[in-house]
């Protein structure tokens, strides 16, 4: 009883917080919109970015033969005219392998051939469209810490999938290990990409032929359950207050707040309970 009606004076007071917390509300929503927006606007701009760049030579005959090895269309490959040595998986409806005329210069054809299977492995995996729906659940998310720890597990996860794919396939990580060393690049947003993210873990994974496991932060998950509890305290509190319009609310709202202006200016009437009032007259 104790606990139950400690609960009740807290619901009471979340009251008196009423516009504090319609503010929060309101600024944590338009800080999602804003981040999930930004999010897609960069993705995109990215992806339209590499397939402006397009080159009209003609396929470089080692790369010719790595895609009829494995069995790879034209359409799944695009060669673009950048000096940088780059290899992305881009695209959500039809995903393709984005790789610069600089990477495949720089490359020996085995080394080619061990980013094309890695790539090939996001490819087949859809991995840009599952990557930019976590990007924007982590953004939608960003009050709870675990979420962008979640998410920064799974790039490293599908970069360690597509890393052991192309081993089992060359029998050897000799190859992806000399092109990932050429082919050092900033990783972009949400794409995927032969990039140095995570390139000492890749490393140690790759030498152990092992697959990644999730390992979550145990500080970041209390916090995050902790901030999730007080948001839905929160929210549920809200409704309470924030006087919808339905005809029983706003009636028993008014009865209500008669009844504490009359505990108010009558000391001798035995104190109501507020919301226990407010359930009686709803029934
Ligand atoms: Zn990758």
């Amino acid at each position: 009883m104790g606990f139950i009606s400690f609960c009740s004076t807290a619901i009471d007071q979340l009251t008196l917080l009423q516009f504090p917390l319609q503010v929060i509300w309101k600024g944590l929503v338009l800080i999602i919109v804003l981040k999930a927006t930004a999010t897609l606007i960069k993705t995109f701009q990215t992806h339209r970015r590499l397939v402006a760049q397009r080159s009209y030579q003609p396929l470089a005959s080692k790369l010719l033969s790595v895609m009829s090895k494995h069995h790879l269309s034209p359409k799944q490959i695009l060669v673009v005219d950048n000096p940088q040595v780059l290899a992305y998986t881009s695209g959500w409806q039809h995903p393709q392998v984005i790789i610069s005329q600089a990477l495949i210069d720089q490359l020996t054809c085995q080394e080619l051939e061990a980013v094309i299977l890695h790539e090939k492995h996001h490819l087949e995996h859809h991995h840009p469209r599952l990557l930019l729906a976590n990007q924007l659940l982590s953004d939608i998310l960003f009050f709870l810490p675990v979420f962008g720890d979640l998410f920064h597990q799974l790039k490293l996860f599908f970069e360690n999938q597509a890393d052991l794919a192309c081993i089992n396939h060359q029998q050897t990580d000799l190859y992806l290990k000399s092109a990932l060393a050429k082919a050092i690049q900033p990783q972009s947003l949400a794409l995927p990409a032969l990039a140095a993210a995570f390139l000492d873990q890749r490393i140690q994974l790759m030498t152990l032929r092992r697959t990644f496991v999730y390992a979550v932060s145990k500080t970041k998950l209390v916090w995050s359950v902790g901030i999730m509890i007080l948001l839905i305290t929160s929210f549920t509190a809200i409704p309470a207050v924030a006087l919808p319009s339905s005809p029983e609310t706003t009636a028993s709202t008014v009865i209500n707040r008669n009844c504490r202006d009359l505990q108010l200016f009558s000391p001798l009437k035995p104190v109501i309970p507020s919301h226990n009032m407010t359930i009686s007259m709803i029934k």
